[in-house]
C-alpha cells in the first residue's frame, strides 16, 4: 500500500475549527445546469456584490466526517444520506438539487486530494467534509438565483471533547428555532444566523446549549442548536423526540439502528413533552461534530432536571451507543450495509 504522508500537524490538540487544506471542489450551475464541476486550489469565492447568497441568505450546506480505519483504511461515513438531505434542502430554498451520485463522487475526489489531512489512526481526530451550495447570481427583487455554486472543503478537526467526555446542562430556550411549516427540518444556512443570538445568550448564563421547544405549544422537546436528542428510559428504551420541525440527524438516525440491531435495545420516536424529561435516566446529543455528547442537567426556567446518569461521565446506555457506533466508524466493528465508503 503506498504511504501518503500527513501534514506536519498536532492532530491531538486541534480544535474543531477551519484549516485550509490543498484541494476543494467547485460546480457551477448556469443556463438551467450544472457543469461537471473540477478541483482547484482556490480557498477563496468572488461574487457580485448583489449575490442571492449575500442579501436574501440562499445559501445550505451539510456535515460529514472521513476517518482512518485501524488496517489504515480511509473511510467517509454514510456521504449518500448527506447527498440526499442536501438535495431535499435544495428543493426547499428553491435551488437546483446537485446530482445524489455526483455529490458522493465530488466527497471523495476532494478527500482523495487531500489524505494528508486525514487524522492518522488512534489521535481521535477526524477530516470533516462541508458540502455547501449558494445562490450567486444578482438579484434585487426576493427571488431565487439564475446562478449557483456548489463546493466541497475539508477541514482535518480534533477530538470533540479535549481530556475526557463530560456532561453538559442545556437552558430552555425562550427563543424559537423552528416554526410548525417553515425550515428547521432542512440544514439552511439561515436557521443557524438566526440560532446566533439565542446561543451567544444561552453561553452568557453558563449553558453549554439551548434546548428548543417546539415553537407552536412550547410544551415539546425538538433539539438543540445543532444536534438531535436521544433519551434513555428507566427500562433502557431509546426515545428520539418526533416533529416535522426537526433535522433529519444522519447520527440520530444511526444510533436508533445501532440500538436496536447491535445492542438489542427497544427504540421508539414520538413526540417528548417536557415535562417527562425527570422520568429518564440518560439524555444525549448526537451529530457529526460529537457523535455523541451526553447531557446532566436541563434547566427550566430555574427548574432543574438532573439525569441520575450525573455529572462525572457519559450513561451506561450511551456510551454503548457511543462505543458502538465509533466501533463501526473506525472499522472495528462490522458496519451495515453501505455505512462505510471507501476512499482509500
Ligand atoms: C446538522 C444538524 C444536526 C446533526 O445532523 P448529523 O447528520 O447527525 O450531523 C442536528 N441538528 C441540526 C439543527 C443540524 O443542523
Amino acid at each position: 500500500m503506498e504511504t501518503i504522508e500527513k501534514a506536519n500537524i498536532d492532530w491531538a490538540n486541534l480544535g474543531f475549527g477551519y484549516y485550509k487544506t490543498d484541494v476543494r471542489f467547485v460546480a457551477n450551475y448556469k443556463d438551467g445546469k450544472w457543469d461537471e464541476g473540477e478541483l482547484i486550489t482556490d480557498e477563496n469565492i468572488v461574487m457580485n456584490e448583489c449575490a442571492c447568497v449575500l442579501q436574501y441568505a440562499q445559501t445550505c450546506f451539510e456535515g460529514m466526517k472521513a476517518y482512518t480505519t485501524q488496517d489504515n483504511r480511509v473511510v467517509i461515513f454514510r456521504p449518500d444520506m448527506n447527498a440526499k438531505r442536501m438535495y431535499e434542502t435544495a428543493q426547499r430554498l428553491e435551488m437546483p438539487p446537485f446530482p445524489q451520485d455526483k455529490f458522493v463522487e465530488a466527497v471523495k475526489k476532494v478527500v482523495k486530494a487531500n489524505l494528508k489531512y486525514v487524522p492518522p489512526f488512534g489521535t481521535g481526530a477526524s477530516l470533516y467534509i462541508r458540502p455547501y451550495m449558494f445562490g450567486i447570481a444578482p438579484v434585487m427583487g426576493v427571488k431565487p438565483s439564475t446562478e449557483y455554486q456548489f463546493r466541497i472543503f475539508v477541514s482535518p478537526v480534533g477530538p470533540y471533547f479535549k481530556g475526557g467526555v463530560k456532561p453538559i446542562t442545556l437552558t430552555v430556550s425562550d427563543f424559537d428555532r423552528a416554526a410548525p411549516n417553515g425550515t428547521g427540518h432542512v440544514k439552511a444556512g439561515l436557521n443557524y444566523a438566526m440560532s446566533l443570538h439565542a446561543i451567544v445568550e444561552a453561553h452568557k448564563n453558563g449553558y453549554a446549549e439551548n434546548l428548543y421547544p417546539d415553537a407552536k405549544t412550547r410544551t415539546k422537546v425538538e433539539e438543540t442548536g445543532g444536534a438531535n436528542f436521544f433519551f434513555v428510559t428507566k427500562d433502557n428504551k431509546v426515545i428520539t423526540p418526533k416533529s416535522n420541525s426537526i433535522l433529519p440527524s444522519i447520527t440520530r438516525r444511526s444510533i436508533m439502528q445501532v440500538a436496536k440491531e447491535y445492542l438489542g435495545l427497544e427504540t421508539e420516536e414520538r413526540e417528548v413533552y417536557l415535562t417527562e424529561l425527570s422520568d429518564f435516566k440518560e439524555c444525549g446529543l448526537c451529530g457529526t461534530a460529537a457523535v455523541i455528547s451526553p447531557v446532566g442537567k436541563i434547566v427550566d426556567h430555574g427548574k432543574e432536571i438532573c439525569f441520575p446518569s450525573g455529572m462525572e461521565k457519559m450513561g451506561e446506555i450511551s456510551q454503548k451507543l457511543y462505543d458502538t457506533l465509533t466501533g463501526i466508524q473506525s472499522g472495528r466493528l462490522n458496519a451495515p450495509e453501505g455505512w462505510i465508503v471507501e476512499v482509500k
